[in-house]
């Protein structure tokens, strides 16, 4: 890794400190997060709207330049008539990373400084078990992505790692996988890698990801559905992603809706994730065909134990019409689901992510009829139902985004 990292130590350090350089170091801070967000600014300009004097503020902006952290984008007029030179962040400066663990495979990503995605791996193939041979594999290929050529000689800061099912994102614990002993997942990741790791759940990161670099404008109340094998939900309120009490918000598929007698993989039963979601979708495939329904999919039920989401998922856009019928019903019943979240939250936005979503129309039209259906008119006319736009992307986007914004403190 780049020795530019003690350059960017003070990015790393968190605790509460006295004295004059500390100080220098709250101001560091304070111009970054302001060239965050103006993307250009002079020294009078930053002066004025961080309230330091303009000789503070040139000094600091020096030692920003000379660290190769902030760089002079280039004199424009100012104001005042004479020419001032602008300064914005250098997206070389630190790069941080996006993890996505699914069922069945990793993607990962290199966001740079200036938010760009620099670099992903899509696909990466990997099975996720609650075993320590599944976070070896993990790690193995987090640690295989950090020594790629485009990555090794650049600096990582931190590191995002989302992953399904409950997350406490302040002291990294994740409590649905890899929570083997009283060490934190985060921690036990970190010393194996020696870059700080941040966990975050999956349908947040991608939620994160579709908020800040996606399909979300201006919009400040937004659900984020994440329809895969599973069923999970990022919630935006007054423009912050709100988390509960522990950060267990969002679990959507678990909402007890159906009376089928069927137990969700949870413990419970009915849950909403029983009738909509991949793992509800690959059911239901299996019964139909076991029942004498035709499919291109597969020719005889014993070959159904290989058939995954990804075949029904393809089997829709290859015109076959179980997978397509199967596919709109989990929609149908995703809408009645979402109507529940309607006429409580009253949102702005709703959008749709996820595999299933690679469908298009056919997930998306019975949800939106059933959605219609079952949520008040009033309510519901204020709601746009959208697809996402980051797709794929959507879970290493969010998760790199998250690592960048919780070093600088933005998060
Ligand atoms: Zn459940």
């Amino acid at each position: 890794m780049s020795s530019n990292i003690s350059k960017l130590d003070f990015l790393l350090t968190h605790e509460e400190q006295g004295g004059v350089a500390f100080k220098n170091v709250i101001r560091k801070r304070e111009i970054i997060s302001l060239l965050d967000l103006t993307e250009e600014s002079t020294i009078p300009e930053i002066a004025q709207s961080l309230n330091i004097s303009v000789p503070t503020t040139t000094a600091i902006v020096t030692e920003l330049l000379e660290d190769g952290i902030i760089e002079d984008c280039g004199k424009i007029d100012s104001i005042a008539g004479r020419p001032a030179s602008h300064y914005g962040l250098v997206s070389e400066a630190c790069y941080f990373i996006g993890m996505d663990v699914r069922d069945t495979y990793i993607n990962i990503g290199l966001l740079d400084f200036k938010k760009n995605l620099t670099l992903s791996e899509l696909e990466i193939p990997f099975h996720l078990e609650n075993t320590a041979e599944s976070l070896e594999q993990l790690i193995v290929i987090l640690q295989k992505f950090i020594n790629h050529p485009q990555v090794g000689n650049k600096t990582i800061l931190s590191i995002c790692i989302s992953l399904t099912g409950r997350i406490n994102i302040d002291n990294g614990y994740s409590y649905s996988f890899f929570h083997f002993d009283e060490e934190p997942l985060a921690k036990h990741i970190e010393n194996r890698i020696g870059i700080k790791v941040f966990l975050e759940n999956d349908s947040r990161a991608m939620a994160y990801g579709e908020f800040h670099k996606g399909v979300v404008k201006n919009e400040k109340n937004v659900l984020f559905v994440n329809i895969d094998y599973g069923l999970g939900l990022g919630i935006l309120i007054d423009g912050k992603v709100y988390y509960g009490k522990s950060g267990f918000s969002g679990e959507f598929g678990h909402i007890p809706l159906f009376s089928n007698e069927m137990i969700c993989h949870c413990g419970k039963k009915g849950c909403l994730e029983t009738e909509a979601s991949g793992r509800a979708l690959l059911r239901m495939f299996g019964e139909a065909v076991k029942s004498g329904s035709v499919t291109g999919i597969v020719s005889a039920s014993s070959e159904l134990n290989t058939v995954t989401v990804h075949d029904i998922i393809k089997g829709a856009q290859q015109e076959d019409v179980l997978s397509i019928e199967l596919i709109s019903k989990i929609g149908y019943h995703l809408g009645r689901g979402l109507a529940v979240l309607v006429n409580l939250l009253n949102p702005e936005l709703i959008i749709l992510g996820g595999a299933l979503t690679n469908t298009g129309d056919y997930l998306y039209l019975t949800t939106k009829i059933a959605l219609n259906k079952y949520s008040l008119s009033l309510v519901n006319s204020d709601s746009k139902l959208s697809i996402s736009k980051l797709k794929e992307k959507a879970g290493i986007v969010g998760a790199a985004l998250i690592a960048r914004n919780r070093i600088l403190s933005f998060y």
